[in-house]
């Protein structure tokens, strides 16, 4: 199964590729993670990252494009893969199937931008593995820790509600197209938010095995 999970900022992404990467045994691929890692790690990648990110700002198809061909060539995603929050332009979209990258679906993660705007103060991040959390919704076992690798959460810079904002409106400019290429390609699914991650999950699951 060839995945990508589109949907703006905060629409439960991260947290729903992860539930279908163990339920389908199939790796998750954020290419929001991997940047993060890499300004972390203060890369070259890293550097050029750095900025956009902070402001909410694409990077360039370039260097996503770089990412991704890189990913899915490890043997991990020989049977498949979920991609979150990439392909996120025309521009990357027609690469990825130039260099013959295809997808059996895509969810479109369908939420208003007044739910996204109230759920944003409350998430938190793994800055280590990428593991993500909101305080009411999806805490962590222990206040602040992460689950897996036991690292200190903290609040993405990005989502200040001022970038999350900027982060909307590059979302509908630039990745909502995104809805008719695949539309016209036969794959995409859409599936309303459920309110719950347990309940949007199972709607997901139940539209992929359907
Ligand atoms: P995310 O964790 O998916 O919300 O990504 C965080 C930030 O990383 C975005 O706001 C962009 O600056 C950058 N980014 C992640 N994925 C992409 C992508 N596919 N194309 C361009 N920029 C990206």
């Amino acid at each position: 199964m060839r995945l990508i999970l589109l949907g703006a900022p905060g629409a439960g992404k991260g947290t729903q590729a992860a539930i279908l990467a163990k339920e389908l045994s199939i790796p998750a691929i954020s290419t929001g993670n991997i940047l993060r890692a890499a300004v972390a790690g203060g890369s070259e990648l890293g550097k050029q990252a750095k900025a956009c990110m902070e402001r909410g700002a694409l990077v360039s198809d370039e260097i996503i494009i770089g990412i991704i061909r890189d990913r899915l060539a490890e043997p991990d995603c020989a049977n498949g893969y979920i991609l979150d929050g990439v392909p996120r332009t025309l521009g990357q979209a027609e690469a990825l199937e130039k260099n013959g990258v295809v997808f059996d679906r895509v969810v479109s993660m369908e939420i208003s931008d007044e739910t996204i705007m109230e759920r944003m103060s409350g998430r938190r991040v793994c800055p280590k593995c990428g593991a993500s959390y909101h305080v009411a919704a999806v805490p962590p076992k222990q206040a602040g820790v992460c689950d897996e690798c036991g690292s200190a959460l903290i609040t993405r810079k990005d989502d200040a509600p001022e970038t999350v904002k900027a982060r909307l409106a590059v979302y509908h400019k630039e990745t909502e197209p995104l809805k008719d290429f695949y539309r016209s390609r036969g794959v995409l699914v859409p599936v309303a938010d459920q309110g719950s991650v347990e309940a949007t999950s199972a709607a997901i699951l139940k539209l992929l095995k359907g």
